[in-house]
């Protein structure tokens, strides 16, 4: 089964660690497709992988089960277990997880809100930071310091 990889860079003031919070259960992954078999875009669609669905014609399950808007083949994408990691450096492309796709190809990754990340200069940790805003501001009281995540990209890869 394809393995796509997901990556982020983002610019990180005083904070360390970002990742999404509770991946393997509430976190919201969201991604732009492309149907493998008619190539059409699909609209932004998201998952959580709280729990498994039954494939069609199949003793499989998967998180994310759709079908192809334009043409009905069968979309279907899992976390792979443990592939999760934060993102603890500044302006570099990191892989933060792994899905396998089959019947469609994920283009883009959305990131949705509900991150949690870690300030560098206190024991501090921030939660629910929205990163659906693309940026985010706050202020460290233990620390004594602005923390901010901004300069928000992201890829998808066919690894
Ligand atoms: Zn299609």
């Amino acid at each position: 089964m394809p393995v796509f990889e997901v990556a982020l860079s983002a610019e990180l003031n005083h904070l360390t660690a970002l990742r999404p919070q509770e991946p393997e259960t509430e976190y919201e992954w969201a991604f732009q497709l492309e149907c493998s078999q008619c190539r059409e875009a699909t609209e932004e669609v998201s998952f959580t992988t709280a729990h498994e669905e039954a494939l069609p014609g199949s003793r499989g399950t998967a998180h994310f089960v759709m079908k192809c808007p334009f043409c009905a083949n069968q979309f279907s994408a899992s976390l792979v277990k443990n592939s999760v990691k934060a993102v603890d450096d500044t302006d570099r492309m990191t892989p933060i997880a792994r899905f396998e796709w089959r019947g469609a190809t994920p283009t883009a990754f959305v990131p949705r809100d509900r991150w949690v990340a870690q300030s560098t200069a206190s024991a501090t940790t921030f939660d629910a930071i929205p990163l659906s805003e693309k940026e985010f501001f706050e202020y460290d009281e233990e620390g004594g310091t602005d923390v901010s995540v901004s300069e928000l990209r992201t890829e998808v890869t066919k690894v």
